[in-house]
């Protein structure tokens, strides 16, 4: 746990919300300013900064993370989807805490490609 790091709050339910899937390493919940008609993060509860601060150790946690993705997918009703880390600023990141974003919902193939 890092003072201040806003995804470890959400984690610890220190601050709310919206959870479709919950276990003790990992927290799956809506993004609150959604760039999908659907927009969901998966977050471990450890604190890690990103992708680019993964150890050998952390595999285990990171297939568990896709894996409660393809889960909640599944609980949503979504037939595609797109799975994203953003890395660091220059990808994008702007939370220092690693997360997984699920983003779907797109009809008519009017996704964000990439
Ligand atoms: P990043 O750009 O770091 O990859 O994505 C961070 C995501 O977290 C953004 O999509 C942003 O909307 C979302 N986000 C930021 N603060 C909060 C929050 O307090 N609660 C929730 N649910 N999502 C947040
Ligand atoms: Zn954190």
């Amino acid at each position: 746990m890092i003072m201040d790091c806003i995804f470890c709050k959400i984690g610890k339910g220190e601050i709310s919300s919206d959870v479709v899937y919950e276990d003790t390493g990992v927290k799956v919940f809506k993004d609150t300013h959604p760039k999908a008609p659907v927009h969901f993060l998966v977050i471990p509860k450890e604190h890690i900064q990103s992708i680019a601060y993964l150890k050998e150790n952390h595999s285990d946690i990171i297939s568990k993370m896709i894996y409660r993705a393809k889960e909640a997918a599944e609980k949503l009703g979504l037939n595609g989807y797109k799975l994203v880390f953003n890395v660091g600023r220059d990808g994008g990141q702007v939370v220092d805490h690693l997360h997984l974003h699920l983003l779907g919902g797109w009809v008519g193939g009017e996704y964000l490609n990439i």
